[in-house]
C-alpha cells in the first residue's frame, strides 16, 4: 500500500475512479459505515416491498446471485422454472387458457409488468384501427388520478395521453361511471388497480367490466381493462377468492404484480398475465425452443437476475396456498388493529372504515386540523427520531391540500411491535400537541403551500 490509496482518513470518491484501488476491507467498511444509518427495514412501514425472507429463501438467492435468467441456453431449469411460475400466477387468477404454457412474462417489479401489459393494449387497439382503415395516432388510457407514477412514464414513453377519473372524499376508488363517460374510440384501455398505492383500497373491477360490457355493446368498441394488481394480485386470491376482478371477468385481458410485494420475495419482481396468447401481439413475444418445451420470452430487459424467480417458486412450493393466506391474515390482523387504534385516537380519523389490503390512511379530523399548531409532517418526523418510517403525503389532484399517513404492514410485523408503534404515535402526539407556536409545516399548510412530503411513495 502506499500514500496515494484512498484510506478511510479521506473523503471518500465522489467523481472519478481513483488510480489506485484500496484493500477490500477498506472499501466494503467505506460501503456498510456510509448505509448502515439508514432506516431499519422492519421499521420501515412506508414500502411496499420484501424485507423479510426466511433464512432457506434468503440462502437460495445468494447463492444464485451470479446467475443470468437470459442466459437460457447455460441454465435452461431457470426458464423453466419461470414458466412454471407464470403458470402459478396464472393459475392463481383464474386463468382459462388451456396452453401447457400460459402467457405471461416476468419483470423487474410490477413497473415493468405494467409497461408490457400496457404495450399489449396499445399494439391490439393499433392492429384493430389499421385493419379497420381508422387513424390509431391519439392513443388514450383512463384511470384513477391515485395511478402509481409508472403509468404516467408509460403514457409519456409511447405518447399516450393519459386520462385521469378524480378521487374524492365522495369517490375513494375509481368512479366508473366518468370512467365510462371519458372512454372513445381511441381508448386503448381502462386500468383499475387493487391495492391502490395512495389508499391502499381497491377499484370495483367487476362493476368497471359490467359498465363496460354495456358500453362497448352499444358502441361496438372493444375496450378492455388491464388490472395493475401490484398489491392485490398476492392478496385477493388468498383472503378474498371469491372476489371477481381477475380473468373470470370477461373484459380482463392481463394483469400485473409485484412478486417482491406480497409475492413476498425480495427485490426486483414482478410478473405480467395475458387471459390467452391471443392477447399478446406477436411483435412482443419471442419464443425459444428447448427441453422439449417452447416458452415465450417478453420483456424490456435483456440480462436479468434469476434468483428473484428461483425464490418465488421456493415460496410456491413451501408456504403454499395455505401458507400464503396464513401469512397475509397475520398482516391483514395487525393492519386492522393499527387501523383500529389510530382510528380511536382524538385528533385522527381514517380514510376507509375497512380494509382491501393490509395498508391504510389516516388523516387529522377536520376540527383539529383547525386548531393544530402541527401537521403529520412533524409526526413523520418525530416516529423517525424512534427508528419508525411512516410517511406523510398529499392526496393527488382535487384534493391534494388533503395531508394523510399511510402504514404498510407486512410479514414479520408483530403485534407487540404494533403496539410499540401506537405507543410511539401517542407519546409523539401528546408532545406535538404542548408546541405553544405553529410548527414550520403548520405554517406552511395553512398559508396553502404544498409540502414536498414523503418522495419515496407514488
Ligand atoms: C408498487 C406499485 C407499482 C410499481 O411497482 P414496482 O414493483 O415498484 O415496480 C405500480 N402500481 C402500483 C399500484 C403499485 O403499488
Amino acid at each position: 500500500m502506499d500514500g496515494k490509496l484512498y484510506n478511510l482518513q479521506e473523503p471518500a470518491p465522489t467523481e472519478f475512479i481513483p488510480e489506485h484501488g484500496t484493500s477490500a476491507e477498506k472499501a466494503y467498511q467505506t460501503v456498510k459505515d456510509e448505509t448502515f444509518p439508514q432506516t431499519q427495514p422492519r421499521l420501515n412501514l412506508a414500502t411496499f416491498v420484501t424485507t423479510y425472507m426466511d433464512d432457506y429463501g434468503t440462502r437460495l438467492m445468494n447463492e444464485a446471485v451470479g446467475i443470468n435468467y437470459i442466459d437460457e441456453t447455460e441454465y435452461p431449469r431457470v426458464a423453466v422454472m419461470c414458466g412454471r411460475c407464470i403458470n402459478m400466477v396464472a393459475n392463481m387468477w383464474n386463468s382459462p387458457e388451456q396452453n401447457e404454457w400460459k402467457t405471461g412474462a416476468v419483470g423487474i417489479g410490477s413497473s415493468e409488468a405494467c409497461m408490457l401489459g400496457g404495450v399489449a393494449a396499445w399494439i391490439r387497439w393499433r392492429e384493430r384501427r389499421k385493419a379497420a382503415g381508422k387513424p390509431y395516432d391519439k392513443p388514450n388510457l383512463i384511470m384513477s388520478s391515485a395511478y402509481q407514477v409508472v403509468w404516467e412514464k408509460f403514457c409519456q414513453l409511447w405518447q399516450i395521453e393519459l386520462r385521469t377519473v378524480p378521487v374524492s372524499r365522495k369517490h375513494p376508488t375509481l368512479d366508473i361511471e366518468t370512467a365510462i363517460e371519458m372512454c372513445d374510440e381511441n381508448t386503448i384501455c381502462i386500468v383499475p388497480i387493487e391495492g391502490v398505492t395512495w389508499t391502499g383500497m381497491n377499484d370495483d373491477v367487476e362493476a368497471l367490466n359490467d359498465a363496460l360490457e354495456q358500453y362497448n355493446r352499444i358502441t361496438g368498441y372493444d375496450i378492455p381493462i388491464h388490472v395493475d394488481a401490484a398489491s392485490g394480485g398476492f392478496i385477493l386470491p388468498f383472503l378474498n377468492p371469491d372476489k371477481k376482478w381477475d380473468f373470470r371477468l370477461k373484459w380482463v385481458l392481463s394483469i400485473s404484480t409485484s412478486g417482491h410485494k406480497y409475492g413476498l420475495v425480495y427485490p426486483g419482481l414482478g410478473w405480467v398475465v395475458w387471459k390467452d396468447k391471443q392477447y399478446l401481439p406477436k411483435e412482443m413475444s419471442f419464443s425459444v425452443n428447448y427441453l422439449g418445451a417452447s416458452i415465450t420470452q417478453v420483456g424490456l430487459n435483456f440480462s436479468r437476475p434469476a434468483a428473484q424467480i428461483l425464490a418465488q417458486y421456493y415460496n410456491f412450493i413451501h408456504l403454499g396456498m395455505e401458507g400464503y393466506r396464513e401469512v397475509h391474515s397475520e398482516s391483514m390482523a395487525i393492519a386492522e388493529y393499527c387501523h383500529e387504534k389510530i382510528g380511536e385516537m382524538d385528533c385522527f380519523m381514517n380514510y376507509a372504515d375497512k380494509l382491501d389490503n393490509p395498508l391504510f390512511i389516516w388523516m387529522m379530523k377536520p376540527e383539529y386540523e383547525k386548531k393544530a399548531k402541527w401537521t403529520l409532517f412533524d409526526l413523520q418526523d418525530k416516529l423517525m427520531q424512534s427508528g419508525w418510517m411512516v410517511p406523510a403525503y398529499t392526496m393527488p389532484k382535487d384534493i391534494e391540500d388533503m395531508v394523510v399517513m399511510r402504514i404498510v404492514v407486512r410479514q414479520g410485523m408483530s403485534r407487540d411491535m404494533a403496539d410499540m408503534l401506537i405507543g410511539d404515535i401517542r407519546n409523539a402526539v401528546a408532545e406535538l400537541e404542548k408546541l405553544e407556536y405553529p410548527t414550520a409545516s403548520r405554517i406552511e399548510v395553512n398559508d396553502g403551500k404544498k409540502h414536498k412530503g414523503h418522495v419515496f411513495t407514488h
